[in-house]
C-alpha cells in the first residue's frame, strides 16, 4: 500500500502510445500525485529518450533492443536500460514502482503484468488483451496477492466508478456503451466495400490503429465484455451493450432495484487514466467538464448484432471461457493486420476470427503457458486464413 502523503510511483508499459501520452499528461498536471519511475516502448527509441528526459526518469526499457544504443547515447550514463520481456518484468517489478500501468497493444503486457502483481503492485490496466486472454489466472492472482486491478479503459473505469460501495449481487446488468465506430449507420452491403482510411477514422476518440479498427469492427466491444466479465466477476449474460453514439456516457450499471448509475465525461483518456492513479480519491484537474447545454442530446440503439459479428463472436468466447478468448483475441490480431496491409476485406476481420474459433477446441481453466499456446496456435491458423483471403 502507497503512503497517501507522497506522489504515487508509477512505472508506464507502452509509454509512447497514445494512452502512455495521456499517462505522462496527468503525470504533467499531477506532479504531487503521480511520479513517473520507469517508462517502456517497443520501438520508438527517440520518443522513449524525450520522455525519460523530461521526467527525469532513470530506469527505462526498449523492447526491441536495435534501438537501446540510440535511447543510451541520448541519456546520462548511469541510466539503466532493459530490453525484451525480461526487461518489462524488471520495471513491472521495480522495487520502488507502487503502480504499474499497462498500456502496451496485444499480448506482450500479460507477463509483465503477471511479475507486478506478483510483486505485491497495483496493476492499472488498459491493455485490454491480458484480461481477455488470462483474466481468470491475473484476477485469481490479484486476489492472492491482495493488490488492485484498476480498469484504464473508459468503459470499465467507468463500471468500476459506478459499482463502488455496492456489493456483486446488487447488481443486475453491466451496460457497456459503444460509439457504434464510424460504420454505425452503414447499411451491411457497403461494408465489404469499406477502406483502411475509412476504418481508421472513429467518430469520437482519438486512439491507436489496432483499437481503431477494433471499434468499427464492434471487436473492441467484444473484448471489453470479456474483460469486464473478469473484472467484476460476472456472468457474460449480465453484460450488456448499448451504441451510444456520442460517447458521453461511459458505461452504466443497473442494480436490482432497477436503478441505473452511469458515469459521464468528455471524451479524454485523461480521465479514467487520473481516477486510477488518484483512486481512492478524487483529485482537481483543469480537464474540459461537460457542457450538457452544448450537449443538446444523448442517443442510445441496440446494437446490429447480425451486422457485425463480433459482439456474438465475443459472448460465445467470454461464455465458453478456457483458452477461447486468447483464440479470439490472437485471430482478430492477425486479420486486423492482414486487412490493415490491404490484403482482407472489412468483413474478412470477423469471418477469419469465427473459422479460426470453429477449428479450436477450448480448454477450460488454461494454465499460462496452454493460453499462451493457444494464442500461437490461433495466430499461426489466422495467418494461414489471411493468406489464403
Ligand atoms: P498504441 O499503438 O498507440 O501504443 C502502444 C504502445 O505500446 C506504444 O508505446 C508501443 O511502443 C508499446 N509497445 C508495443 N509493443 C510493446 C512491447 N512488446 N514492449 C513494450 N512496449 C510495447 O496503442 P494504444 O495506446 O491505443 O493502446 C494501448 C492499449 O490500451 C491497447 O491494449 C488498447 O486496446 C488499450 N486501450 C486504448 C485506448 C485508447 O484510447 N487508445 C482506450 C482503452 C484501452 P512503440 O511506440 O515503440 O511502438
Amino acid at each position: 500500500m502507497s503512503d497517501p502523503s507522497r506522489p504515487k510511483n508509477v512505472v508506464v508499459l507502452g509509454s509512447t502510445g497514445s494512452i502512455g501520452e495521456s499517462s505522462l499528461k496527468v503525470a504533467r498536471a499531477l506532479p504531487d500525485r503521480m511520479r513517473l519511475v520507469g517508462l517502456a516502448a517497443n520501438r520508438s527509441a527517440d520518443a522513449l529518450a524525450a520522455q525519460m528526459t523530461e521526467f527525469g526518469i532513470r530506469q527505462g526499457c526498449l523492447f526491441d533492443p536495435t534501438g537501446l544504443d540510440r535511447v543510451r547515447s541520448a541519456l546520462p550514463g548511469d541510466v539503466t536500460l532493459h530490453s525484451g520481456e525480461e526487461g518489462l518484468v524488471e520495471l513491472a517489478t521495480l522495487p520502488e514502482a507502487d503502480l504499474v500501468l499497462v498500456a502496451i497493444v496485444g499480448v506482450a503486457g500479460l507477463r509483465p503484468a503477471l511479475a507486478a502483481i506478483e510483486a505485491g503492485k497495483d496493476i492499472a490496466v488498459a491493455s485490454k488483451e491480458i484480461l481477455v486472454m488470462a483474466g481468470e489466472t491475473v484476477m485469481e492472482a490479484a486476489r492472492r496477492k491482495g493488490v488492485k486491478v484498476l480498469p484504464v479503459d473508459s468503459e470499465h473505469n467507468a463500471i468500476f466508478q459506478c459499482l463502488e460501495g455496492h456489493s456483486p449481487d446488487e447488481v443486475s446488468r453491466l451496460i457497456l456503451t459503444a460509439s457504434g465506430g464510424p460504420f454505425r449507420a452503414l447499411p451491411a452491403a457497403e461494408l465489404p466495400q469499406v477502406t483502411v482510411e475509412q476504418a481508421l477514422k472513429h467518430p469520437t476518440w482519438e486512439m491507436g490503429r489496432k483499437i481503431t479498427i477494433d471499434s468499427a469492427t464492434l471487436f473492441n466491444k467484444g473484448l471489453e465484455m470479456i474483460e469486464a466479465r473478469w473484472l467484476f466477476d460476472i456472468g457474460m449474460d449480465r453484460v450488456d451493450v448499448v451504441v451510444h453514439p456520442q460517447s458521453i456516457v461511459h458505461s452504466m450499471v443497473e442494480f436490482i432495484d432497477g436503478s441505473v448509475l452511469a458515469q459521464l465525461s468528455t471524451t479524454d483518456m485523461c480521465f479514467p487514466i487520473q481516477y486510477a492513479v488518484t483512486w481512492p480519491e478524487r483529485v482537481a484537474n483543469t480537464l474540459p467538464p461537460l457542457d450538457f447545454a452544448k450537449l443538446a442530446r444523448l442517443d442510445f440503439e441496440v446494437p446490429r448484432w447480425d451486422d457485425f459479428p463480433a459482439l456474438r463472436l465475443a459472448k460465445e468466447a467470454g461464455t465458453v471461457g478456457g483458452t477461447l478468448p486468447a483464440v479470439l483475441n490472437a485471430a482478430n490480431e492477425v486479420a486486423v493486420s492482414a486487412f490493415l496491409e490491404r490484403h482482407l476485406s472489412f468483413p474478412g476481420i470477423w469471418h477469419t476470427v469465427a473459422e479460426t474459433m470453429s477449428r479450436h477446441r477450448p480448454l477450460s481453466h488454461p494454465t499460462l503457458d496452454e493460453i499462451v499456446a493457444a494464442d500461437e496456435w490461433a495466430r499461426e491458423t489466422a495467418a494461414q486464413l489471411t493468406t489464403r483471403t
